[in-house]
């Protein structure tokens, strides 16, 4: 959500200083260097606090936030929710705990159209209200992902008025459009002065959803060279490369083989933040080389399938060019109609359990403070 201010700090004087009030988690030293590309970054609100050892020019690349969930759903009983309460009513509860971020981003998993018809012979098919978008704005959400296994079910029609419709809502989507090149492109936004691409890649089936030279779709892939060069080519036009990686196994609070695979590639080539779902419940968030892999978000505005389904979190990341500086979530619980609250009590102390363990699995540590839950390494 574009609350910070909106600064673009292209090239400044500032004063190289040996220790700034800031560093990505688990470096070590929180030390400023000239490493990073010939620039140095600080945080806007850094105070040179140590002597200053050399004077230059640099450029500045603000911090941003990222607030990150799951999969969102507006057919079947949530689409009938909204109809009833309005497109507000499914976020009513945990607005505040989206807002208040720079980029605010998840999984749209269903068209928003009156188009189109039911793919044949295929066994759940989604599409929600259009009107669902002014929920999705009202909540605060900048970018949603598309590709996913939800994103053609009514056919190429429903799909490109789904596209039409974020944006004129003025939401940013990447991972499906109305050929390859679209839905392979970055979503581009700007924050505080910094760019941020955004990719999104499904490898769930069924395949034939995937975009075409000619033919609406989704960016499906399993090709690790092509998401490579993708994230290679985004980081080339943006400060910031978030990943959304739709993958995994329903169900399972464990991660495969090629989740860790896709998802160290993603940032070994340039993404700063891997925020990924599908498998309908949470799984482990990972700090890889001071970037971070969230791989499964879980759902989060969805009716559930299942009791472990129902459990879920809102990941807060604070994250400069060379890593991420903080990095939490907070626990949430899915009720009737799929509307998410701020999980309490005993609620709320069981799934920040499963986020622990989930995470410790993935060699970060995690501690618990006042109801939220801390990575680190
Ligand atoms: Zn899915």
């Amino acid at each position: 959500m574009r609350f910070a201010n909106q600064i673009r700090v292209a090239l400044v004087t500032a004063l190289v200083v040996a220790s700034m009030g800031w560093g990505p988690v688990g470096a070590g030293a929180k030390t400023a260097s000239a490493a990073f590309g010939g620039a140095v970054t600080a945080d806007a609100t850094a105070k040179a606090t140590a002597p200053a050892t050399a004077e230059t020019t640099v450029a500045v690349v603000p911090t941003i936030t990222v607030a990150a969930v799951g999969d969102m759903c507006f057919a079947s009983s949530v689409g009938s929710y909204v109809a009833s309460h309005g497109p507000h009513a499914p976020f009513s509860a945990v607005r505040s705990l989206l807002t208040g971020a720079d980029v605010t981003v998840g999984n749209l998993e269903c068209a928003l159209s009156r188009r189109g018809s039911r793919v044949p012979g295929k066994a759940f098919t989604f599409e929600g209200p259009p009107r669902a978008t002014q929920g999705l704005t009202w909540a605060g959400f900048d970018l949603v992902a598309l590709a996913n296994n939800h994103a053609r079910d009514y056919g190429a029609a429903a799909l490109l008025d789904t596209v039409s419709n974020l944006d004129s809502a003025g939401i940013g989507h990447a991972g499906a459009g109305k050929n390859r090149s679209a839905a392979w492109r970055p979503a581009m936004i700007e924050r505080n002065g910094a760019t941020i691409a955004y990719l999104s890649f499904c490898q769930i089936g069924p395949s034939d959803f995937a975009a075409g030279r000619s033919r609406a779709g989704t960016a499906y892939t399993l090709n690790l060279t092509q998401v490579k060069q993708a994230i290679r080519s985004a980081r080339k036009q943006a400060d910031y490369v978030i990943v959304a990686f739709h993958w995994g196994i329903e169900g399972s609070h464990g991660v495969t083989a090629r989740q860790v695979r896709f998802g160290r590639a993603a940032i070994d080539n340039g993404a700063d933040l891997v925020l990924s779902h599908h498998p309908h419940v949470i799984e482990g968030v990972e700090l890889y080389k001071h970037k971070l892999i969230a791989y499964s978000l879980g759902n989060f505005v969805f009716s559930p399938g299942s009791a472990a389904g129902h459990d879920t979190m809102v990941l807060s990341v604070t994250v400069t060019p060379k890593g991420v500086v903080t990095a939490s979530a907070r626990p949430v619980y899915i009720g009737a109609n799929g509307r998410p609250s701020p999980a309490k009590g005993s609620t709320a102390r069981r799934i920040l359990g499963i986020i622990g363990k989930a995470t410790r699995g993935r060699k970060t540590k995690t501690h618990v403070s006042k109801g939220t839950i801390y990575f680190s390494r």
